[in-house]
């Protein structure tokens, strides 16, 4: 059994941009902020069930992150500049998700990963 692979640092050399993730095994994951904000986990964007999908129009809500949060050992918890902070990404979520980290929001519809 392989140690879990953890956050080492969190940057954001962008501001209000840009996620930077290096990890334990020394992969470094990056995400534009649109990217977290749009598929944030939480039940209030994407009901109780199921993959996490693109939420429409994410790119245009409030995307300054406000604070980022460990949460346990398994999971980080973002809270933006309008205050919604419920959803809580763990690390395996982070790290699938990385698969299309920056891309364009036109991009990502249609595409969903397990919580
Ligand atoms: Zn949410």
């Amino acid at each position: 059994m392989s140690e879990p692979v953890t956050p080492v640092e969190v940057r954001a050399p962008e501001g209000a941009r840009r996620l930077e993730i290096d990890w334990s095994d020394g992969v470094t994951t990056a995400y534009r902020h649109a990217i977290l904000r749009g598929f944030c986990p939480c039940a209030h964007c994407q009901g109780h069930h199921g993959p996490v999908a693109w939420v429409e129009g994410a790119d245009e809500l409030n995307l300054e992150l406000a604070s980022i949060e460990e949460v346990g050992t398994y999971a980080l918890q973002f809270g933006w500049g309008d205050g919604h902070a419920t959803g809580i990404y763990t690390f395996r979520f982070l790290r699938a998700l990385a698969e299309i980290g920056e891309s364009e929001s036109a991009f990502v519809r249609g595409r969903s990963f397990m919580r």
